[in-house]
């Protein structure tokens, strides 16, 4: 629950450093202000979730409506944060390496979101954020080197079976990752090709090497399958109604969903398969 709690702060941080990096405003200095009346908020207007449903969803000052995006956005951030808790095991066992594992996984899935809110806003991917994201991973990796650990956590256990994963050791790890950075780049850099930049900015291509980096196989499997589906799900909405869409709809924030079910289906994924397998024999 402290967890869970956490992150919906860090949801609204996140919701403030999209923001600022959209409208190019300071970040430290700036406080943050009404989208409508340019009001400065207090502190009580800036409780995640609960100042938006005690205000009806509406400032206080100008009673214009605040976007549902806010404290949707804190609620995401506030289940990931708790879920990443639950899977590097720092609930059960608060420790340093887990900790360590924890701020990992945290630190680039809300990087990764941040991404996809600019990204839904400007239709760019922000490469300050992608270089950001390698930097840290280059940080992780030198320390995880130094405590000879690396995150063997898997979001998607299930899909391992399928694949075919020897143990690893640090040295291992931190090259693995660079080849699945680029395996994955370069995959969708041909998709790119072969649509012609139709369906996948050059943007997209950086954040599948920021997902390689970071994750493993299964779990990047994983999200690029849901990143498919809800993809494929949302062209067919589109072709259904008949909708116009007057600009190329971005990828970043539906291989941001990918990576959010796949983070959040793994556990019970797996267990359907294993339920499934048992009941065919
Ligand atoms: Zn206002």
């Amino acid at each position: 629950m402290i967890y869970f709690i956490f992150g919906l702060f860090l949801g609204s941080l996140v919701n403030n450093i999209a923001y600022r990096l959209v409208r190019n405003e300071d970040f430290i200095l700036g406080s943050s202000k009404c989208d409508s009346c340019q009001k400065n908020l207090l502190w009580y207007e800036l409780i995640p979730i609960i100042s938006y449903l005690i205000q009806g969803g509406k400032c206080r000052n100008c009673r214009n409506k605040i976007s549902f995006r806010y404290p949707l956005t804190e609620l995401i951030t506030g289940l990931l944060t708790y879920k990443i808790a639950e899977k590097t095991l720092l609930i059960s066992n608060f420790n340093l390496i887990n900790f360590l594992y924890f701020n990992y996984f945290l630190i680039i899935t809300l990087l990764f979101f941040i991404l996809s809110l600019y990204d839904l806003e400007t239709f760019y991917i922000e490469d300050k954020l992608i270089y950001l994201a390698i930097f840290i991973w280059l940080i992780f990796a030198l320390v995880f080197n130094y405590l000879s650990i690396f995150p063997k956590i898997d979001f998607n256990p299930g899909l391992n079976s399928l694949i075919y994963l020897p143990e690893l050791n640090v040295k291992d790890y931190i090259f693995n990752r660079l080849y699945y950075a680029f395996i994955f780049a370069l995959s969708i850099l041909i998709i790119f090709i072969l649509t012609l930049g139709k369906g996948i900015g050059l943007g997209d291509i950086k954040l599948f090497f920021i997902l390689g980096l970071y994750f493993n196989f299964s779990d990047i499997l994983a999200a690029s399958a849901f990143t498919i589906l809800i993809s494929g799900i949302f062209s067919l909405f589109i072709l259904i109604y008949k909708r116009k869409i007057k600009q190329a709809v971005p990828l970043g924030p539906f291989i941001f969903a990918g990576l959010f079910l796949s983070i959040f289906t793994g556990d019970y994924l797996y267990e359907l398969v294993n339920n499934l397998l048992i009941l065919d024999t």
